[in-house]
């Protein structure tokens, strides 16, 4: 990557829209502006000002469309570049017309996020603030937008910037004694670098243990439907889908016999699989739904394990129990508009049972609350600050740099060397910083950004 060079992509997703966005970023964005751009009336472009004009091919001048042009000069954009932005007509071929042209007036297509890789090196934000613009565009609940949202204003960063600070602190406290060995380290100092590493200790444990939540909320949870046919399976999925058509979306790419939608679960995104194949066949191919469904098992969450209250349980039932042993389940016994011929105690009681009509939708409320409180404990919701690790990457670093933490308090009552302590502290502060961005190698950076989509 070249931070000299200015860079050019399509900012809007593809496909027909009201407006497509052209975005361009880099020290050649006033120049590329005018050569594609006649604003009407005479003079350049001032900076975060929208002007009303002609887009053109810098080549012969033709016209491609009409649209409105925006600069942004220098620090004051996205990447702290001078940033171009040219809004046009937004149709498949008009953008490409519109990239093509800033391509042809001097810039090079963009890398996948490589205008947030720019922000982040320019050090307008810090590489979590940077990964949490992708969560922000990839959110689906208000619960996990608010938690990237939180990361983006840099509530984990500072949260962090605290235990740095105390680490570092510490650290200098130590070198200064290494830098003067014929002073000792006296009770009071040891208590001091005691005291502010077991609090760092702790402020990252907490964080730590935040990723339980973070993550669900983040990711969400699959939960898989299992009960032998016309227990209610669909119905279910049904009801549970029912109220949420607004946000519902249908995945695609996913097999006939396995339906999967997600829903949301008070901010929680759930993703609920119907496994229409289990037990439900001899053949070739059915005998393919199974094996798909019995996978989709293992990957789950949660299984709701649904029963038919309305008539005696069977070896399928019981089969299919055996089969789900092992996993977190909940069981949910439906049709209880009807009599109920199954009692209770029929039933595993290691856990949950909900009884539920999908028919009439009761204990449908009930069963959501279920779900929901199997991962996400009380508090967690109404907290202020949302600040959590949601990424698999920041836990194995938090983990990592714990166990350093872990191993300088042992050493420090042990009495070792101030350089051999020196070197845990550098090391867990080296740790902190991949998360922030400071000390990351170039090839997680890679893999970071180019998670992004291009424009982004
Ligand atoms: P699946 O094969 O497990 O997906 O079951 P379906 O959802 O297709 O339901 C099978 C049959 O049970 C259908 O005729 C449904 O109308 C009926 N059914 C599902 N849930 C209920 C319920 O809560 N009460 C009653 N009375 N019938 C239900």
């Amino acid at each position: 990557m070249y931070l000299e060079d200015t860079i050019a992509a399509i900012a809007t997703p593809v496909g027909c829209g009201g407006i497509g966005i052209i975005r361009v970023s880099g020290s050649d964005a006033s120049i590329i502006a005018s050569s594609v751009f006649v604003k009407q009336g005479n003079g350049g472009l001032d900076s975060h000002r929208f002007y009303y004009g002609r887009i053109v091919d810098p080549l012969d001048g033709s016209l491609i469309d009409e649209g409105m042009a925006v600069l942004m000069s220098a620090p004051r954009s996205y990447t702290r570049e001078d940033v171009l932005e040219l809004h046009c007509h937004g149709g498949y071929l008009i953008v490409q017309r519109v990239l093509d042209a800033c391509l042809r007036a001097g810039a090079r297509l963009s890398e996948a996020g490589e205008f947030t890789r720019r922000a982040f090196l320019n050090g307008r934000i810090d590489l979590c603030q940077a990964e949490s613009i992708i969560d922000l565009i990839n959110s689906r609940t208000d619960m996990s937008l608010a938690f990237a949202q939180s990361q983006r204003e840099g509530l984990l960063s500072a949260r962090l910037k605290e235990i740095t600070d105390s680490l570092r602190n510490a650290l200098a406290l130590i070198e200064a004694f290494i830098d003067f060995p014929e002073e000792d380290l006296d009770e009071t100092a040891l208590n001091r670098i005691d005291s502010l590493v077991q609090s760092a200790h702790n402020s990252l444990g907490e964080l730590l243990e935040s990723f339980a939540h973070g993550k669900v909320i983040r990711d969400g949870i699959s939960v898989l439907l299992a009960g032998k046919p016309n227990v209610g399976k669909s119905s279910l999925l049904n009801a549970l889908t029912l109220e949420q058509r607004a946000i519902v979306s249908h995945i695609p790419g996913t097999t006939r016999d396995v339906i999967e939608e997600i829903i949301n679960i008070d901010g929680l995104p759930v993703r609920i699989i119907d496994s229409a194949g289990i037990r439900e066949s001899r053949d070739e191919i059915e005998q393919e739904g199974i094996r798909r469904s019995l996978e989709k098992l293992a990957l789950a969450d949660l299984v709701l394990f649904l029963v038919d209250g309305s008539a005696p349980l069977d070896t399928n039932d019981r089969d299919l129990l055996q089969a789900i042993s092992g996993k977190q389940f909940v069981t949910v016994v439906n049709k209880s508009d009807l009599p109920s011929v199954v009692g209770d105690n029929e039933l595993p009681g290691q856990t949950e049972i909900v009884h539920i009509s999908s028919k009439i939708g009761s204990g449908i409320d009930q069963l959501r609350n279920v779900i929901f409180k199997k991962f996400v404990s009380d508090g967690v919701m109404s907290s202020r600050d949302h600040v959590a690790v949601t990424t698999v990457r920041h836990r194995d670093i938090l983990v990592r740099a714990l166990a350093g933490l872990a191993g300088f308090c042992s050493r420090l009552s042990s009495g070792v060397s101030g350089e051999l302590l020196a070197i845990d502290l550098r090391d867990s502060l080296s740790a902190i910083g991949e998360i922030t961005g400071e000390t990351t190698p170039d090839t997680i950076l890679d893999i970071i950004f180019s998670s992004f989509c291009i424009g982004k």
